[in-house]
């Protein structure tokens, strides 16, 4: 009852601090901020650095600074970088969701990588109440990433969730509402788009930044050969030779080559949890198949190849990019969800 009163005045949120992306989540209202996870800071004379912008902004700035400024990726292996931008970003990112809302301190439910030490967490957590949260829930990714895709988390029955995002790949395995195994590689999309510049540059001569890298992959990329098709892509970049500004084409055979090694790896770290796996989990995957989400999922192919490779069904999560904030969001409104998955810190 007085929950629901609560509820009334006050507007929940629901974060995904990911590696690449951060999201928002708002009770009745669905996502709504949804921008890269990079922070431009500018760094004045006495070494204090002053947030310059934040988001999408700060992201067309990548690769693009002068030496008193750079974009930061505070979050990008998986573990905080830099505690005071995290935590400017994460308080920007809350007061553009409040902006203008409700009477009462917001809940707030926020997702980290898995792995992150409990330093870590208590500085997003304290972030989190500064920028006004009246109670703060963590929650780790991969069991996120299952509630957003709809498994069955709370039964007993082993699901197989990884999540392939920026700066890592998590594979989970979940039974009960509780993370039974997971294993955390730092592979993933930022691999991918690194793979593809170290490609154009050996092959070619040709740098290219990584923007560009990822508009490559994200256009042509592929883990497994497309069907009687061969797609090209035209690729801007500075001769290394000539020093001059080049255009070049290549094929997505060329990429699928530069990709093999990560993509490689990827697929290992699953065999790996497979293995470390309990039977009658194991069982239960057979049956049930590997869910994948996150953006580097959304490499074209990706799935069949694991497919092949593991023996399993596998399928992607119905929307890979928000599956985190969207099972953010289911655990915030439910209160014996929430106190089942969020841990205690
Ligand atoms: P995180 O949770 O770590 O923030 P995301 O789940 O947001 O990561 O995924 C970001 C990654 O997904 C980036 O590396 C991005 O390049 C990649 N990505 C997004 N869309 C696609 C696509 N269509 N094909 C391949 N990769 C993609
Ligand atoms: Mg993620």
């Amino acid at each position: 009852m007085f929950n629901k009163v609560w509820d009334w005045f006050s507007s929940d949120l629901a974060i995904d601090l990911g590696t690449a992306n951060t999201l928002v989540y708002a009770k009745d209202r669905g996502i709504i901020v949804n921008e890269p996870t990079v922070v431009a800071v500018h760094t004045g004379v006495k070494g204090m650095d002053r947030v310059l912008a934040v988001g999408r902004e700060a992201k067309e700035m990548l690769g693009r600074t002068p030496g008193s400024i750079k974009a930061v990726r505070p979050m990008k292996d998986g573990v905080i970088a830099d505690f005071e931008v995290t935590q400017e970003m994460l308080k920007y990112f809350i007061h553009k969701s409040l902006s203008g809302s409700k009477l009462i301190k917001p809940r707030i439910i926020i997702s980290i990588p898995y792995g992150i030490t409990q330093v870590e967490k208590r500085a997003v957590k304290e972030s989190a109440e500064q920028a006004g949260a009246r109670e703060v829930y963590l929650i780790e990714e991969p069991m996120a990433s299952a509630i957003g895709a709809g498994l069955p988390i709370t039964e007993p029955s082993g699901n197989m969730i990884v999540d392939i995002g920026g700066g890592t790949t998590e594979v989970a395995v979940i039974s009960l509402g509780g993370i039974v195994f997971s294993k955390s590689e730092k592979v993933a999309g930022d691999r991918f788009d690194e793979a593809i510049a170290t490609y154009i540059k050996k092959k070619y001569s040709l740098l290219i930044g990584e923007r560009t890298a990822e508009q490559i992959k994200i256009q042509i990329g592929n883990a497994y050969p497309f069907e009687d098709e061969v797609k090209t892509i035209e690729v801007k970049g500075r001769d290394l030779i000539a020093g001059a500004p080049k255009i070049i084409e290549v094929t997505s055979d060329e990429i699928r080559d530069a990709l093999a090694d990560p993509v490689s790896r990827v697929v290992e770290a699953i065999k790996v949890a497979l293995e470390k796996t309990p039977p009658e989990l194991a069982a239960d995957i057979v049956d049930n198949g590997i869910i994948l989400a996150g953006g580097g999922s959304l490499l074209a192919n990706l799935d069949i190849l694991i497919k092949e490779k593991t023996g399993l069904p596998v399928s992607l999560a119905e929307d890979p990019l928000t599956c985190v904030v969207r099972g953010c969001g289911k655990a915030l409104e439910s209160l014996s969800l929430l106190r089942q998955v969020t841990t205690l810190s």
